[in-house]
């Protein structure tokens, strides 16, 4: 089924005409509403009447994740906060996350994109929807969510965790179909095998997975042991959160709702724009929203768009799967973290010295981050306790900012390699699922 066949097999030539419309809307109002935009655009001389078709949308300025930090918490709202009646937040490059606004069209808007998602995953109003993505300010949960309720879906609010209980509520519930991580989706695959629990037990038809990189060979695995059709679903924060992109049926690549969130792909070096097929940077305006309609964000994600008509009937231009980022942004455990954000707080403490390795490794289905760290010369002792202390005390720290588990390891003074050029501080020992 789709579910706005209106919009998403709308004439292309069409679309592009009302993307303009909406384009126009949106620019004119940033440059009343919003003084950073107006000086932007200022800058480059450029008046909203200056928008005359969709080629000029690279006219306009880029917006970044430090763009963010600079103008947070409300720098970029269009509207005035109280109008506002949601936030959301993501990790931001270091201390500060980014905080994003919605009103209650915005809050429309997305539950009406993540309809379309749960209906390119075959979705229906007989559907009963197990929602483990996490609830908070993370956007999957609450984004799934009203999406869900939106098609009328029996909404199942499980957020993370407790998989055995999740494995019950699933098979008692009838769900049928699963959104979480697809490492989270391995993950209860394995504790149900631990548990000694017959997925044959549960009757999923298909899966909602994304908010993090995942390959093929996940993807088959997945399907094969919970029997269902696993789906790719992309968003982001800065946009909307989930519910920017998703695979039909065809599973050759992501529509993207562009009658919402127009897609460039970029040259990340030159910031030139680059044609349809080759492979950059994604940049995504939002050409709807009220409070957070950000123009031209850097996603930093890199993948290629393809603007043929696609088996399914939708016409909206789909996206290749996610293959790497241009930053250094790891997702362990579905959650954002910049090494800038650790070294912050290690930089903060006297205790260690500012050498530092992160090592990522991969237990069962689940990320690990240990963070080893040189303790300073005169900190260092033989006594284990004392030791011990001071890593609970920065173990504490890195889990209240970046809001996973952690494990940090002390290390004897100058025993992390030294580097003469860029230092190599990841180390990725995760292998492909
Ligand atoms: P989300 O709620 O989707 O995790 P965040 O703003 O926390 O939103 O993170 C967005 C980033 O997550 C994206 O820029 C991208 O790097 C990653 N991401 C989200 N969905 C996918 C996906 N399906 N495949 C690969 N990466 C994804
Ligand atoms: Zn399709």
């Amino acid at each position: 089924m789709i579910w706005d066949p209106f919009y998403e097999c709308m004439d292309p030539e069409e679309r592009r005409e009302l993307q303009l419309r909406r384009l126009r809307e949106t620019v004119a109002r940033l440059n009343v509403n919003v003084p950073w935009y107006r000086d932007r655009f200022a800058e480059r001389g450029i008046e909203p009447g200056d928008i005359k078709s969709m080629d000029d949308l690279a006219k306009l300025p880029f917006t970044t994740k430090e763009d963010l930090r600079d103008t947070y918490p409300f720098g970029l709202f269009a509207v005035p906060p109280e109008e506002c009646v949601r936030i959301h937040a993501s990790s931001g490059t270091t201390g500060k996350p980014v905080i994003v606004g919605y009103t209650p069209e915005d809050i429309g808007i997305w539950a009406e994109t993540i309809a379309r998602t749960i209906a390119c995953g075959g979705g229906t109003s007989h559907d009963v929807l197990h929602n483990a993505y996490g609830y908070g300010l993370f956007t999957g949960g609450l984004g799934l969510h009203y999406g869900g309720e939106l098609m009328g879906c029996l909404v199942v609010p499980a957020s993370g965790g407790n998989t055995e209980r999740q494995l019950m509520l699933m098979e008692d519930l009838g769900s049928s179909i699963l959104c979480c991580t697809p490492s989270y989706a391995l993950t209860i695959v394995d504790q149900a095998e631990e548990l000694g629990f017959d997925l044959s037990r549960i009757n999923l038809k298909s899966g909602l997975f994304g908010a993090e990189p995942w390959s093929e060979g996940a993807r088959e695995s997945i399907e094969e042991r919970l029997g269902l059709s696993a789906h790719d679903i992309y968003g982001l924060t800065e946009i909307i959160g989930p519910g920017v992109a998703a695979e039909c049926e065809a599973k050759a690549g992501l529509h993207i709702f562009d009658d919402h969130f127009v897609p460039e792909i970029i040259d990340p070096d030159t910031g030139e724009q680059l044609p349809p097929g080759e492979q950059g940077e994604l940049v995504f305006t939002c050409i709807t929203k009220r409070a957070f309609p950000i123009i031209r964000f850097r996603t930093r994600d890199i993948t290629r768009l393809h603007y043929e008509p696609c088996e399914c009937g939708r016409t909206q231009p789909r996206m290749e799967r996610i293959t790497g980022r241009t930053d250094d942004m790891l997702i362990i455990r579905g959650v954002n973290v910049f090494p800038s954000q650790i070294e912050e707080i290690l930089l903060k403490m006297d205790e260690v010295e500012p050498h530092y390795q992160l090592v990522l490794t991969r237990e069962g289905r689940l990320d690990n981050l240990e963070v080893q760290v040189e303790v300073s010369p005169g900190m260092f002792s033989d006594e284990v306790r004392k030791l011990e202390a001071i890593e609970e005390k920065i173990r504490e720290r890195l889990v209240s900012t970046l809001g996973i588990r952690v494990d940090v390891k002390l290390v004897e003074p100058k025993t992390i390699e030294r580097f003469a050029g860029k230092a190599k501080r990841v180390i990725d020992n995760r292998e492909e699922a």
